[in-house]
């Protein structure tokens, strides 16, 4: 096997060999743009290194060979005493990775070169610069050396020298530098700085390759779920020098603005700077255009590069550039990162630009930031005291008064008060407090913290990781940066899309991408947003490219006409004891009290009528598209007041004297439906079979309903959904019933009623037996959430607060099995029990409702499993739209 790459010799494609970096600037080399010359080691050399811990015994001559022709090329040896050729070291994994090494510039440079770079150069002060920051860099990425000690050194001599900037300490002040930083490496690493050139590059080699198993790498992996196996490549770049005095200087561009799409010269610059000088802040930069003015060549040159770069991506490229006494080089390119926003906007521009087609299109954007710019958002044209920023762990944008502690999140909350939940970190035992809060912000803790983790499942906003913030729980403040100090009461403002923290109250507006789907705002008018006519477009493509429906789930009318309005196709969950709640509470409750059978049909046919307007209602706002009904859920004590509380009431009216008789009845009744674990007990098709009448009350109900409908003209299309079938003779029986009663209503309205039976697969036995639950089944939902509940025997009530943060932190999961379906398990169960189903009846609907069916990933893995639709909240529909167009293109 061929270890290492010229940059000739690779391309864009080899990403898994080369690296990013690798591949892409082995791609810019081809393009015939201006790149310093250099070559890769491949993943497949880390891959030996880390599987036997040495590397493969032809690396070292391949280097060797590929570094003699380097030297050839440019005219002088790596490290030669008078006129030495300088490489930078640089990791660059397939992704790019946090924990990953950083990269070490000016390998070559020693006691003896730097003095022959100087003379070379005619600039003293730039090769002891130069030879500064090598010491710096290797001593902290390879050697393992603190890097602080450096800074504060580097500070120190400022200070001595009363200048503010690291371009004014001359030539003697950085030698003296290279003094200390020697020293530095010497005590802290237990080791001289390493004189020989070969040496420092085979450990600067040796450090990258050991890098991809550091902890915080390995950590990142788990959770991004990024395989362990692959390696990282290691680049070795020829210098070129952005230091060499104001002729010189370094920059980062975009092809075109990150935040808004829109062409034009992004960028910044800094003169007389090294690497990384122009992101770390060390001076100001000056924005890209200016370079115009500086430089006019070079600022040519570049701009024409970036088109060159554009056409031939195709996409938004981010470019890092060096200019070297008026020479321009190139040293990075990759497809950039962008907004939300601009993701859609450059999709379509690109699309206009006849770069890309549709599908194309819809590669190019997701349907989490499609969910990003459905949140509410702070007005950007408000005045705001931003104070800090942390972690955008979870999106919106909240506002509330300040308070430290849970309980005074639930007693305001209680009162009406808006509040923001302040911790250092949150725990289990915040969870009351993060329920009643409108956000969560914390000052420690990262993307998988326990409030992030469950910030997200609840869908609330939270920031965390705001480190600058000292937050005081004892003393119920915190204290932001510049000293104010933020107490109980006072009113701060968190955007959980950016993690930006504001003092007082920062006025929200709502989403225009949400206004549009609500219909109002329109695509093509004239004060229409870009990014409302580029979502408007891309959702076009999608609902062109989809196979799957998208159904909602959804329990009344005005749902029901909101699903519709954001393209719902249906109704694929209705749930019916959203229905039994409020005033009907009390028939319930005598339903369930009944002691004789005229007790219990006196009250379901009380009910009969208010389900049936229900239905009607439903009907009629999703008129001409499927609905599904699903039967009675939930174990019945949910529908009876607190075991706790009743027991009170019933103890105070004893000591009293009173009259007590209805709650001691239901007190009793509450003990004779208490179960241990209701979530298993007697609930879903068990109550229809046990609960004589409850289900063919429901069905007379729906099937009276359609009937209606049919008769003032409408398009009713019912279907009937049983929940938690374990066995087809469950179904048959309760489709038996069914059946009967929908003839009944027939016979009496005299209208023909197409009414689709079928059942929920939310058990791991009913997707095992699925071949013979079709026999009775015209339609299978798929209940993942309960299904990822009895698959995994994790109660999603529980889990989420008690020890999922510990199972995201091991990196056991990335994410929750309740957020993105688990495919290898919950998710092949799906798929087998939708192909035995299919096989018994071949025209089965296959459907999901649950969590899922509005999550990106497991939309695209219903896609590939053949279900016809998926079902979701009404929010979700967009998103699942899009993601389903995205799977099929
Ligand atoms: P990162 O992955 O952190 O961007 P890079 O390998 O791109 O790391 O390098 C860090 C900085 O050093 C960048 O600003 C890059 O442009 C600069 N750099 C890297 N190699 C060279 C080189 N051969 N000559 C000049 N500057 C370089
Ligand atoms: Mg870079
Ligand atoms: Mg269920």
């Amino acid at each position: 096997v061929k270890f290492v790459y010229d940059f000739t010799e690779g391309n864009k494609d080899l990403k898994d060999l080369l690296g990013g970096k690798g591949a892409n600037l082995a791609e810019m080399t081809n393009l015939g743009l201006p790149v310093p010359p250099g070559f890769a080691i491949t993943t497949e050399a880390c891959k030996v290194y880390l599987d036997s811990g040495e590397e493969p015994a032809a690396l070292r001559d391949e280097v060797s060979a590929h570094l003699d022709a380097l030297e050839r090329k440019m005219g002088k040896k790596l490290g030669q005493a008078d006129d030495p050729l300088l490489v930078s070291v640089r990791s660059g994994a397939k992704f790019s990775m946090p924990g990953m090494m950083d990269t070490v510039l000016n390998i070559g440079l020693s006691d003896k070169s730097v003095q022959g770079l100087a003379k070379q150069a005619g600039d003293e002060r730039f090769a002891w610069d130069s030879y500064r920051r090598l010491i710096q860099m290797f001593g902290k990425t390879v050697l393992g050396v603190d890097g602080e000690l450096f800074e504060d050194a580097l500070d120190k001599a400022k200070e001595t020298k009363k200048v503010t900037v690291d371009t004014e300490l001359d030539a003697a002040d950085l030698k003296k530098l290279v003094t200390k930083f020697k020293k530095i490496v010497k005590t802290e690493a237990g080791r001289d700085f390493p004189q020989d050139p070969r040496e420092q590059m085979d450990l600067a080699i040796k450090a990258v390759f050991d890098s991809w198993n550091g902890e915080r790498a390995k950590l990142y992996r788990r959770q991004e779920r990024i395989p362990h196996d692959l390696g990282t490549a290691v680049n070795v770049c020829s210098m070129v020098f952005g230091n060499l005095g104001p002729d010189s200087g370094t920059g980062v561009a975009f092809t075109r603005d990150p935040a808004s799409g829109h062409q034009g010269v992004y960028g910044d610059y800094l003169q007389n700077a090294q690497g990384e000088d122009v992101v770390a802040g060390i001076r100001n930069t000056v924005p890209l255009a200016e370079l115009e003015q500086i430089d006019k060549k070079s600022y040519d040159q570049l701009m024409q590069i970036m088109e060159t770069l554009e056409n031939h991506y195709k996409d938004l490229c981010d470019i890092e550039f060096t200019i070297e006494r008026g020479q321009l080089w190139m040293l990075q390119t990759r497809v950039g990162k962008r907004t939300a926003g601009a993701a859609f906007r450059i999709a379509t521009q690109l699309v206009d630009q006849g770069l890309i087609d549709e599908a194309e299109a819809l590669q190019r954007v997701t349907g989490a930031q499609l969910a990003q710019l459905m949140f509410p958002r702070f007005d950007e044209h408000a005045k705001v005291e931003q104070v800090a920023r942390g972690i955008a762990a979870s999106p919106g944008a909240a506002v509330g008064k300040a308070v430290f502690d849970s309980y005074t999140a639930v007693k305001w909350s209680r009162s009406g008060e808006k509040v923001i939940l302040v911790r250092r970190e949150t725990n289990p035992d915040d969870l009351d407090g993060m329920i009643a809060a409108e956000g969560i912000l914390t000052s420690r803790g990262g993307k998988t913290s326990h409030a992030a983790v469950v910030a997200r499942g609840m869908g609330k906003t939270c920031v965390c990781g705001a480190e600058e913030l000292e937050v005081d729980t004892k003393r119920r403040r915190m204290t932001v940066p510049g000293g104010h100090v933020v107490e109980e009461g006072d009113v701060i403002s968190i955007d959980g899309s950016t993690g930006k923290v504001y003092l007082g109250e920062v006025p929200v507006v709502p989403s225009p991408v949400v206004e549009y789907f609500e219909g109002r705002m329109h695509a093509g008018a004239d004060d229409a947003d870009e990014l409302v006519e580029a979502v408007h477009r891309i959702m076009a493509f999608a609902d062109r490219k989809r196979r799957l429906r998208v159904r909602a789930n959804a329990d009344n009318a005005e749902d029901a006409l909101r699903a519709r309005r954001f393209g719902a196709q249906g109704i694929g969950l209705c749930r019916t004891e959203h229905m039994f709640l409020g005033d009907r509470r009390e028939l319930v409750e005598r339903l369930i009290l009944a002691d004789t059978e005229a007790e219990r049909e006196e009250s379901l046919k009380q009910l009969l009528p208010l389900q049936k307007k229900d239905f009607v209602e439903l009907f009629e706002a999703m008129d001409g598209l499927p609905v599904t009904v699903r039967l009675l859920d939930p174990p019945l004590h949910e529908f009876l007041p607190d075991i706790t509380e009743l027991s009170v009431r019933v103890a105070l009216a004893e000591s009293r004297q009173e009259p007590h008789e209805n709650e001691l009845r239901l007190l009793q009744a509450v003990h004779r439906l208490h179960e241990q674990n209701p979530m298993l007990g007697l609930r879903g098709v068990r109550l229809g079979l046990v609960v004589p009448g409850l289900f063919t009350m429901q069905v007379r109900a729906i099937a009276e309903a359609a009937a209606e409908r049919k008769a003032a003209k409408g398009d009713p299309r019912a279907e009937i959904m049983i929940p938690l079938v374990g066995t087809v003779q469950e179904l048959e029986i309760v489709r038996e019933e069914a059946d009967q009663v929908i003839e009944e209503v027939q016979a009496a309205t005299g209208t023909q009623l197409k009414l689709a039976i079928g059942t929920m697969i939310e058990l791991p036995r009913a997707a095992l037996t699925a071949g013979q639950i079709a026999e009775a089944a015209e339609f299978f939902s798929f209940g993942t959430n309960d299904l990822t509940q009895t698959v995994w025997g994790f109660s999603r009530d529980d889990v989420e607060a008690s020890f999922f943060t510990a199972y995201l932190e091991k990196g056991i999961f990335g994410v929750s099995p309740f957020e993105t379906i688990d495919k290898d398990g919950v998710g092949s169960l799906v798929k087998a029990a939708a192909q035995a189903g299919r096989a018994t009846r071949p025209d089965l609907k296959l459907g999901v409702c649950g969590e899922h069916g509005g999550d990106p990933e497991s939309v695209h893995f219903f896609h590939e499993v053949g279900l016809d639709y998926v079902s979701c909240s009404p929010f979700r529909i967009p998103v699942a739209r899009l993601e389903a167009g995205r799977a099929a293109s």
